[in-house]
């Protein structure tokens, strides 16, 4: 027997799960809501593997808005999710340097933000030196730091109190994978799960992260979004460095290097030369620990001598959900298979944009257009048209 669903989303990680949760409890959609997610325990989705933090120090407004609102929905927990809703969230802000070679693209970027309504300050090196004492400012002309808004907190806290509140809002769960997606004409009919039901759907979202491109293949849609590997490392300093932000050093000195504090210890990692960068096999989460040893420590202790005395704990590999055209979203009904809505390829900073996508996705559902923010600048048609969305700031 063929089963039926108003909506069903493929993956219950952030993005399926803010979906689901938008749809059913914020927008009162009285339609009924399948999240179909292959490994319940989440632990190779990107999600639970991120670095996990917020930022307003993007260059696209629409970015800065999205993450605007993950600051709102984190501002508002206990109003939206009850008494006890907790992230662990701190709320400091990133510290992103620049050279002089990259002052004036800083100070543009500075100059967006603030007409977004971002809490971003430029400071000079004398400034930075008193702020924090132990950090060398060689090579640094300039940085951007954010007073409010932008910050840090627990992946699996955030994905399990979405998913949570969706459930109670009446979304089922399915353990099983999305194995096909049946089309007819200019629509998806059906799709088949990988126990063998068949399951009739009115719409279909593509929320399955680093595989959002299989399973747009499904319905014969080619969609860039691949799973990249990344490379988080945990380690420890016996000297103290109090106080460090979310350090963005992207001077020659260090070349994209980041670290922040992660409880007793400080978590970092690098973005990786795309020359060499590439599509990870599905199942390899081996760590590169030559990256660490040979590139990040040395930066690290040169920005701040105190690092000299680390000691790496552990480290961990993750898949950037990483969109090959432009390393944005995409959002949005494909142009053709109307009832097929994506919600991919956010590249290193979905997890903070989940509630904002997921809500857009569920104003398009119920509304048939966004109603807050409008997001048709990340639609499926600017890959056909070959205009790519530029955002100067991909860590
Ligand atoms: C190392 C690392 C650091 C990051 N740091 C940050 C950060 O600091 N800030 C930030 O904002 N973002 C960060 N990100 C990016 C962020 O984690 C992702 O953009 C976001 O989590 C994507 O969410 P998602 O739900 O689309 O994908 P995922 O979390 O990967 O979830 C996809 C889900 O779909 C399921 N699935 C896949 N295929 C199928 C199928 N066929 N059928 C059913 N289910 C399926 C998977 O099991 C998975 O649970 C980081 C990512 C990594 C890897």
């Amino acid at each position: 027997m063929v089963e039926t669903y108003d909506v069903v989303i493929a993956g219950g990680a952030i993005m399926g799960s803010s979906v689901a949760y938008f749809l059913k409890k914020e927008l009162g959609f009285a339609g009924s809501v399948l999240v179909v997610e292959k490994d319940p325990t989440y632990a190779r989705s990107a999600t639970m593997l991120s670095a996990a933090s917020i930022r307003q120090q993007f260059t696209t407004p629409e970015n800065i808005r999205l993450s605007q609102f993950g600051i709102e929905v984190i501002r508002s927990l206990k109003d939206r999710f009850g008494a006890d809703a907790d992230i662990g969230f701190h709320e400091k802000g990133y510290l992103t340097l620049a050279s002089a070679a990259g002052e004036p693209i800083l100070r543009a970027n500075h100059a967006i933000q603030l007409a977004e309504g971002s809490d971003i300050e430029l400071i000079d090196p004398a400034e930075i030196a008193r702020r924090w004492p132990y950090m060398s400012t060689e090579g640094v002309a300039l940085a951007a730091y954010g007073r409010s808004g932008e910050g840090w907190f627990d992946a699996w806290m955030w994905l399990d109190m979405i998913r949570k509140a969706a459930k109670s809002a009446g979304a089922a769960y399915a353990h099983a994978a999305v194995v096909g997606v049946t089309t007819a004409a200019d629509r998806v009919t059906s799709v088949t799960l990988s126990d063998g039901r068949e399951i009739a759907c009115g719409t279909f979202v593509d929320a399955a992260g680093p595989a959002a491109g299989d399973v747009a293949k499904l319905a014969g849609i080619e969609l860039p979004v691949e799973p990249r590997k990344r490379f988080v490392y945990v380690v420890h300093c016996r000297e103290e460095v109090a106080g460090l932000p979310m350090l963005i050093d992207g001077t020659a000195v260090a070349s994209g290097v980041y670290i922040r504090p992660e409880g007793q210890y400080f978590i970092c990692g690098v973005s990786p030369d795309e020359a060499t960068d590439g599509r990870a096999d599905d199942d390899d989460f081996d760590v590169d620990y030559s990256l660490f040893d040979d590139l990040i420590w040395p930066a690290l202790a040169t920005r701040i001598p105190a690092f000299e005395a680390l000691k790496l704990v552990r480290a961990w590999a993750g898949h950037y959900d990483f969109h090959t055209f432009d390393h944005n979203a995409v959002i949005g009904r494909h142009p053709t298979l109307s009832n097929f809505v994506f919600c991919n390829g956010f590249s290193g900073h979905g997890i903070q944009q989940g509630p904002g996508a997921g809500r857009g996705v569920a104003e398009l559902i119920v509304h048939g257009e966004y109603r807050s923010i409008d997001l048709s600048v990340f639609g499926y048609d600017r890959l056909l048209a070959g205009r790519p969305v530029v955002e100067a700031n991909i860590i």
